[in-house]
C-alpha cells in the first residue's frame, strides 16, 4: 500500500530523530536559554511543516525560516509560535509578516520605512529583530548604526523591537578566534544598546557550532538546524553529543542482473566489468539531485590541495564518500556515470535480489529534489506521506 502511494523512491523521515536530537541538545543549553528550531530550505529537506509542527509539540519556541513565503506556509499549516524570518523582503512582502504575524529582520533602514507604510493604514504590529554584521559580510547593520535603527524603530507605533541577533561565518572551525571576534562586535552593539536605554531584547548569535563548542555565545537564544537533524557541523564535534540521523533516502530496483566481464556501464563508457559482476539498476538520478555536489572555488592553497588529493584518491577507488546502497543482505557501490534518471549499482556480493527490493542510498540531503515523497516514521510507524501536495495521516 506504501508503494503504491510513494512510487518507486522517497525519503523516510524519522520525528523521534528529530525528537531525540531536540531533547540532547536543549540538555547542552544554559538555564533559561529560548530555541529557535530553524525549518528553513523545507526544514533541510525533512518538510518544513511536519518538522515545525513536531518542534512546537515538543516545546521550540521558535522557528526559523528564510523568507515570508515559508512562514506563510507554515502558519497555513497551523503552527502557532513565532516564525522568525531570517532574509530579506521587498515592500511587496510586508503585507504577509502582518497577516502571518511573523517576526521580520530588518537588516536595512529602507526596511523600516517599508514597514511604517504599512503600519500607517493598519492597527496590527510587527515583531522586529535587528540583524547586525559582525563578519559574516551578507546582510545586517554595521555595529555602529544599530543603535539608529532601534531608536527609528522604536518610533513607529506599529512596530516591536524584541531581538537583536547576527549570524557566525566560521563556527565549525576549530580555530574560534574570528567567531569570538564576530561574538565581541556583537556583545558591544548590545551594550551599546542598553546604554541608549533599549533593554530586554533576545539576543542570539549561535547555531549548531556554537552550541556544540561555544556555549558562552547562548547569550538569550540559540537558532539550530544542522544539530537537529542528525548531522554535526564538522566531524570532530561528533563525540559531543549524541545525535540520531533523521533522514534516509530509499529506492527500489528496476533491474537486476548479471553482467559479463569487458561490458561497459552507462554514459560514458565510464565504467568496464574486470569480472562477471551483478548489476541492480536503481531509478535516481541527477534529476532528483541525486550526486548532484554544490563547488565552489578552493579558498586558499590548502583547499586547492585536498580537492586535488580527494580527485585523485577518488580515481583510485580509494575515496570512501563513492555512493552506495544498502540492502537487507549486503551493500553495493555505486558504479559508472551516475544517469539523468537511472543508476548502476555492483551488488555482486549481495545475494538474492529481486526487482522491487528495497535499497538505502547514500544521498546529500540538501540538494535533493523537494517533491520526491517524503514517508514520516513515529514509534516505528509510518504517520504521515506527503507525495508534492498531497498528505495522508495516520497511515498506520
Ligand atoms: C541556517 C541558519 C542557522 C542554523 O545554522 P546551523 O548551523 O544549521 O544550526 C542559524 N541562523 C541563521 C540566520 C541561519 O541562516
Amino acid at each position: 500500500m506504501k508503494s503504491s502511494l510513494v512510487g518507486s523512491k522517497w525519503i523516510e523521515i524519522d520525528l523521534d530523530a528529530i525528537k531525540t536530537n531536540y531533547m540532547n541538545i536543549k540538555q547542552k543549553l544554559n538555564p533559561g536559554v529560548k530555541f529557535l528550531g530553524v525549518v528553513k530550505a523545507d526544514a533541510y529537506g525533512h518538510g518544513a511543516v511536519e518538522v515545525g509542527l513536531l518542534l512546537e509539540k515538543i516545546g521550540a519556541d521558535m522557528l526559523g525560516v528564510t523568507t515570508a513565503e515559508e512562514g506563510k506556509e507554515l502558519r497555513l499549516a497551523g503552527v502557532s509560535i513565532p516564525i522568525l524570518v531570517f532574509g530579506a523582503f521587498f515592500p511587496e512582502d510586508v503585507e504577509l509578516y502582518f497577516n502571518f504575524n511573523l517576526t521580520a529582520t530588518v537588516a536595512c533602514m529602507e526596511s523600516i520605512q517599508w514597514l511604517k507604510q504599512c503600519t500607517d493604514r493598519d492597527d496590527k504590529s510587527i515583531k522586529i529583530h535587528i540583524k547586525v554584521e559582525t563578519g559574516m559580510g551578507r546582510f545586517g547593520f554595521w555595529p555602529c548604526d544599530v543603535v539608529l535603527a532601534a531608536k527609528e524603530i522604536l518610533k513607529i507605533p506599529g512596530l516591536q523591537l524584541e531581538g537583536v541577533y547576527s549570524h557566525l561565518a566560521v563556527a565549525m572551525r576549530k580555530n574560534k578566534s574570528f567567531s569570538f571576534r564576530q561574538f565581541s562586535v556583537f556583545q558591544e552593539t548590545c551594550k551599546s544598546l542598553e546604554k541608549a536605554g533599549i533593554k530586554g531584547l533576545i539576543r542570539h548569535i549561535a547555531n549548531s557550532s556554537a552550541v556544540v563548542d561555544l556555549p558562552e555565545m547562548q547569550l538569550d537564544m540559540v537558532r539550530v538546524g544542522t544539530l537537529l537533524y542528525g548531522q554535526y557541523p564538522a566531524p570532530y564535534m561528533e563525540d559531543t553529543l549524541k545525535l540520531k540521523d533523521s533522514w534516509v533516502f530509499k529506492a527500489k530496483i528496476v533491474y537486476v542482473r548479471d553482467l559479463p566481464r569487458g561490458q561497459s556501464v552507462g554514459y560514458g563508457r565510464a565504467f568496464r566489468t574486470h569480472k562477471n559482476i551483478s548489476v541492480a539498476v536503481l531509478p535516481i538520478g541527477v534529476i532528483d539531485g541525486f550526486q548532484v555536489e554544490p563547488v565552489s572555488k578552493p579558498v586558499n592553497g590548502w583547499e586547492l590541495f585536498k580537492n586535488i588529493a580527494k580527485l585523485i584518491l577518488n580515481y583510485f577507488g580509494y575515496l570512501r564518500v563513492v555512493p552506495f546502497a544498502i540492502f537487507k543482505e549486503g551493500k553495493g557501490k555505486v558504479i559508472g556515470k551516475v544517469g539523468m534518471q537511472y543508476t548502476m549499482v555492483d551488488v555482486s556480493r549481495v545475494n538474492n535480489l529481486k526487482v522491487g527490493d528495497v535499497a538505502q542510498i547514500s544521498a546529500r540531503r540538501t540538494t535533493m529534489r523537494l517533491d520526491i515523497p517524503k514517508v514520516y516514521l513515529e514509534n516505528g510507524r509510518i504517520v504521515r506521506v506527503r507525495v508534492g501536495s498531497i498528505v495522508k495521516n495516520g497511515i498506520k
